[in-house]
């Protein structure tokens, strides 16, 4: 079973008035505002400071200041505004919700065989302020690697496996995807994780994770699992899709709905067979 889903672009009109010139003056500057942000985790609304984007109403967005990496939304906007700008912090960056592509049903999740459906850095965006540089870290590996389908030579101590078993029950493994053998998940603990990894022949190499843990820990356990689970499908009912294309992103149906899909005013999706 597959469905489409392929909105309309939401133009909302930010075409410049025609202005009394022979000029076309197209204003690539946003327009200033002061905005209203409610942060549900918190339960409260802060005013920011906006000078880079051109917000909309809903749109979900991250700030500067002690609300830093917290995903806010767009309550209220204001143009017409005087301000000292010292008292204010700023939008600093919008998510971008538009998801397009052919999704299949994979259990727990949506599966996608198209890289442009759902690329990495703008399903972590749901979750995490973009940062603005990716190489602050580095990783090494031994070169060891395990078959996914013998997760148990893995040896993982009893209370590892049993809660990353918990985080995989739980679907806290909210997006996978592997390209080109490398593969990339979000985990949703008491932050955000993101494990990497080489897949190769069911063979998982340079397994590592964003919390820092020197072994295996229950972010990756819960990973292996939902892969091992998510391949399991894909290989049943899609036979033949992975190989072909050499990718596949897996993505949790709530998340997908709660991003894509709310908010969205207009638009239409198809189920198919
Ligand atoms: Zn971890």
């Amino acid at each position: 079973m597959a469905f489409k889903i392929g909105f309309t672009a939401e133009t909302e009109d930010n075409t410049v008035s025609y202005i009394e010139s022979e000029s076309v003056n197209v204003n690539t500057q946003p327009k200033r505002s002061v905005v209203e942000i409610y942060f549900e985790k918190r339960n409260m609304t802060l005013s920011y400071y906006n000078d880079r984007f051109d917000l909309k109403l809903g749109d979900l967005v991250y700030v500067e200041g002690k609300l830093e990496g917290m995903l806010g939304v767009i309550r209220d906007i204001n143009y017409n505004f005087k301000i000292k700008i010292s008292d204010y912090k700023r939008v600093i960056a919008v998510v971008d919700r538009s998801v397009s592509g052919e999704f299949f049903m994979a259990g727990s999740h949506f599966v996608s065989f198209d890289r442009q459906a759902l690329p990495y850095r703008k399903i972590l965006a749901f979750f995490k302020a973009p940062e603005e540089e990716y190489d602050d870290f580095i990783s090494g590996s031994d070169g060891s690697g395990f078959s996914l389908g013998n997760l148990s030579d893995l040896n993982v101590p009893d209370a590892i496996s049993e809660r990353g078993y918990e985080y995989y029950v739980e679907n806290r493994v909210l997006f996978i995807c592997i390209d080109a053998g490398k593969g990339r998940a979000i985990v949703e603990g008491r932050d955000i994780y993101e494990v990497e990894f080489e897949f190769s022949g069911g063979q998982i190499k340079s397994l590592t994770c964003s919390c820092f843990c020197s072994n295996i820990c229950k972010h990756e356990f819960a990973v292996m699992l939902q892969l091992r689970e998510t391949l399991g499908m894909i290989e049943k009912n899609y036979s033949g899709a992975f190989e072909k294309s050499d990718y596949f992103s897996a993505i949790r149906k709530s998340v997908l709905f709660n991003f894509a899909i709310d908010g969205k005013k207009s638009g239409s999706f198809t189920l198919g067979q």
